[in-house]
């Protein structure tokens, strides 16, 4: 018996060693990575430079609390200001964490303008985390069955609909930001229309609303720019941030500008072992390496090759609903729920993930190279060609029947 609680259905499959984009089972078994530990290790596994800039650290210092100042976070959040164009942060470990920050942000803003219920606008599909309140946040029934009562203070919106918000803001005037994914992750690969963040600022403006983008897993790189926001250049007042910002060393982030920037004051918040000096040199050095090597370009080479070639290929093919994303966050969505495909790329030696039940989500490092991305294509395609014969073989049995 386990003595690990039960709270994944995990893959009968455990790792031993990484290098790049790939992973080795204990029989030596070699595995392509196209889900990076969830949209975390960016760099892939084991790179020389990420690894000997934590061995380094390590042998100096791992942690010494937020009681004294930190060298490293401070230099951490100089190159994050200067990469988003965003005046601070605040560090934590995990992306609901920083979510969470961003919920004490938006709550403190509404206290200061005499709002004594501040309310949150937060979209369908989201996902923001599994504390209490980020489920809260999250719109997704299944991660928040059995939590109740959830946390007050969301009013939920369809995804992508700008008059939905607009609506909101006549009725209730309790709200005091909005917090939104620009490409839903675990919602299924949604991307938002052009113009929706461009839209979502000017409700905000017009209303006194932060404007809040979880960037937890569309952000460090993998969309083409260090955050999918600037794709549109439309800044936020405040984004969490996580996964890829220490290629696997747990560390989260709360970035915030303008009236954001200057609401937590000592003893508002806090973690223990937020920012701490190894989780920083961790995110210094991924950082680094992410500029150095020109991986923001790679995502969107390769990503944009895996795209054209996915849609290619499956051209003509009944079935598959919609190929979506950026950079190297891609979804296929399929007519029907394809959960079965991961345990068979798994045998076939490839890592893919399905959300949404029928969203086959690829989410490889930014290391990616184009002859991996080729063999994802050549074990991938067929995977999902012969799945959907059998789905259409099975639907017109039952027809004849
Ligand atoms: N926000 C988004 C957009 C996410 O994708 C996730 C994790 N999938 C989270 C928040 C929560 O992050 P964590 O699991 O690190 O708490």
């Amino acid at each position: 018996m386990s003595h690990v609680m039960d709270t994944y259905a995990r893959l009968p499959v455990a790792f031993e060693r990484g290098e790049g984009s790939w992973l080795w089972d204990a029989a030596g078994k070699r595995y392509l990575d196209a889900v990076a530990g969830v949209a975390v290790c960016g760099l892939g596994h084991g790179h020389p430079r990420y690894v000997a800039a934590l061995r380094e650290q390590v042998g100096r210092l791992v942690h010494t609390s937020n009681l004294y100042h930190i060298t490293l976070q401070e230099k951490l959040a100089d190159r994050l200001a200067a990469i988003s164009g965003m005046d601070n942060v605040f560090f934590c470990n995990s992306g609901c964490e920083a979510n969470e920050a961003a919920i004490k942000l938006a709550r403190l803003y509404g206290h200061k303008k005499n709002i004594e219920a501040p309310a949150i606008v937060v979209l369908d599909r989201a996902f923001h985390g599994r504390t209490i309140a980020t489920l809260s946040a999250t719109g997704s029934r299944k991660v928040q069955a059995g939590f109740e009562p959830l946390l007050a203070g969301f009013v939920r919106v369809p995804f992508d609909d700008l008059d939905a918000i607009r609506k909101v803001a006549e009725g209730n005037r309790n709200v005091v930001a909005v917090l939104v994914e620009l490409l839903q992750g675990e919602g299924g690969v949604n991307v938002c229309h052009e113009g929706y963040l461009r839209g979502l600022r000017e409700i905000c403006e017009a209303h006194g609303w932060l404007l809040m983008l979880d960037e937890v897993q569309s952000g460090m790189g993998r969309t083409g720019k260090w955050f999918a926001f600037q794709h549109s250049g439309i800044a936020p007042d405040v984004m969490p941030l996580a996964k890829g910002l220490g290629n696997g060393m747990p560390i989260g982030a709360c970035l915030a500008s303008g009236a954001a920037a200057k609401l937590f004051k000592p003893g508002n918040h806090g973690s223990t072992f937020g920012g701490n000096p190894l989780a920083c040199a961790a995110a210094l050095a991924t950082l680094e390496i992410i500029e150095d090597e020109r991986l923001m370009d790679n995502a969107v080479k390769v990503g944009d090759h895996i795209r054209a070639e996915l849609a290619r290929q499956f051209a003509g093919l009944k079935g598959v609903r919609e190929i979506r994303g950026k950079g190297l966050m891609i979804g296929i969505e399929l007519e029907h729920p394809c959960g079965e495909l991961v345990g068979q790329a798994l045998e076939r030696g490839l890592l893919i993930n399905v959300t949404v039940d029928n969203v086959v989500r690829l989410l490889p490092p930014l290391v990616f190279r184009m002859e991996e991305a080729g063999l994802l294509l050549a074990t991938l395609v067929p995977l999902i060609t012969q799945f959907l014969d059998r789905q259409g073989a099975s639907q017109a049995a039952a027809q004849t029947a």
